[in-house]
């Protein structure tokens, strides 16, 4: 089965895990340390915070830029429930909104600033499928109404200029994501002080941590905030510095693969009228996911089943946030029609570093006969 997603895991991950085994320090540690300073490197900022998720990060992130009860954020519903799940946590209020286009699935800034109130504080992008949002129009957004900018980046690891965009940004180690830690995630923050408040936050609160008191040869700490237990362990920071070591490579793969696909897919495109490819807006990605929106009229259930007793496993991102029962109980009449229509066309082809040329014709030819019985009228 060719799956949808898969982590590239090899000889390196596994001596680097043993080693640590090995070492006697197996959380929070020098290797997490050495991990964000590189991630930080990576993305161009001065420092970073390694956490346990990146819902965990989010949680963090806002929780350091005091954003609380009464506070309204805006957010896509097209996302993974964390993103919306961090604003819940805080006691804030989200705000759901409609996608640009079906070409271009990421949140709308027209629909966006149509619902900022006196109670907005917030807005939280998400860079669906590695696409990166528009950096300047959302700045200028922000900026214009003194909006704090929020960046979900769990799939944009590794672009240029990700984690730039705003106040803070959160990125996912999950296993399907285009690096991993088996679970992780990493902060950025643009003010220094918020990113060590959020270090502090990580750790209880703590004003010294275990290794900071051993090298500081004293026993003391306080407590002067209230935090949580999101550390990440030294297992999985010496993963993430194999896996940070490899992300161009992974992330250049993807691209290839994503532009092999397109290539093909052009036949479908020119064949059927509403089969779509999402582009990047920006002409900027991290190719996370390959989404294309089947032609209206396609059964995608059957779809999908065909392709899957072919070997090609697929899957949907995402079921829209607003449409879900706890969410939905709290904004009963919410219709976000763009969303809901991406979201009923949608599916997601495999898109993974580990995928060949022939892999990915193999899901092309497969969509393509699959397409040919999709429109029989008395399927059930
Ligand atoms: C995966 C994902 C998350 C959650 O990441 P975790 O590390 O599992 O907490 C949040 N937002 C988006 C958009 C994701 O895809």
């Amino acid at each position: 089965m060719l799956l949808v997603a898969e982590p590239v895991l090899g000889p390196e991950e596994r001596a680097a895990v043993m080693a640590v085994l090995e070492s006697g320090w197996i959380t929070l540690g020098e290797r997490v340390r050495t991990f964000e300073r590189a991630f930080a490197e990576l993305h161009g900022v001065a420092d970073a915070v390694a956490v346990d998720s990146c819902t965990a990060g989010l949680h963090l992130v806002l929780k350091a830029l005091g954003i609380g009860p009464g506070d309204e954020v805006l957010a896509p519903s097209l996302t993974f429930v964390a993103t919306v799940n961090a604003i819940l946590y805080v006691g804030a209020e989200p705000v759901l909104v409609d996608i640009e286009a079906l070409q271009h699935p990421l949140m709308s800034i027209a629909q966006a600033e149509a619902k900022i109130t006196s109670r907005t504080r917030a807005i939280m992008l998400m860079h669906y499928a590695g696409h990166m949002a528009e950096r300047r129009m959302w700045r200028d957004l922000a900026s214009r109404h003194g909006l704090l900018l929020i960046e979900d980046a769990a799939h944009a690891v590794g672009v240029a200029g990700v984690g730039s965009y705003g106040d803070g940004s959160a990125f996912s180690f999950y296993g399907n994501k285009n690096m991993t830690t088996a679970e992780g995630g990493m902060v950025l923050m643009h003010n220094p002080e918020m990113l060590e408040r959020v270090r502090q936050m990580r750790g209880h609160g703590m004003t010294r941590s275990v290794m900071q008191r051993l090298v500081a040869r004293t026993p003391h700490y306080d407590v002067d905030m209230l935090g949580y237990n999101y550390r990440m362990d030294e297992i999985r920071g010496a993963i993430g510095l194999v896996q940070l070591s490899r992300l161009e490579a992974m992330n250049t793969r993807r691209a290839a693969l994503v532009a092999q696909y397109r290539a093909l897919l052009a036949r479908l495109e020119n064949r059927y009228e509403g089969f779509v490819v999402p582009r990047p807006q920006s002409g900027l990605s991290a190719h996370h996911i390959m989404p294309i929106l089947l032609p209206v009229g396609a059964n995608r259930d059957r779809t999908a089943a065909e392709m899957h007793l072919a070997g090609v496993q697929t899957t949907i991102h995402y079921p829209p946030v607003h449409t879900l029962s706890y969410y939905r109980q709290r904004a009963p009449g919410l219709h976000l029609p763009l969303t809901e229509e991406f979201h009923r066309r949608e599916l997601t082809l495999p898109l993974h570093p580990k995928m060949d040329d022939s892999d990915v014709e193999l899901v092309v030819n497969t969509l393509e006969n699959a397409l040919e019985n999709a429109f029989a009228p008395n399927y059930g």
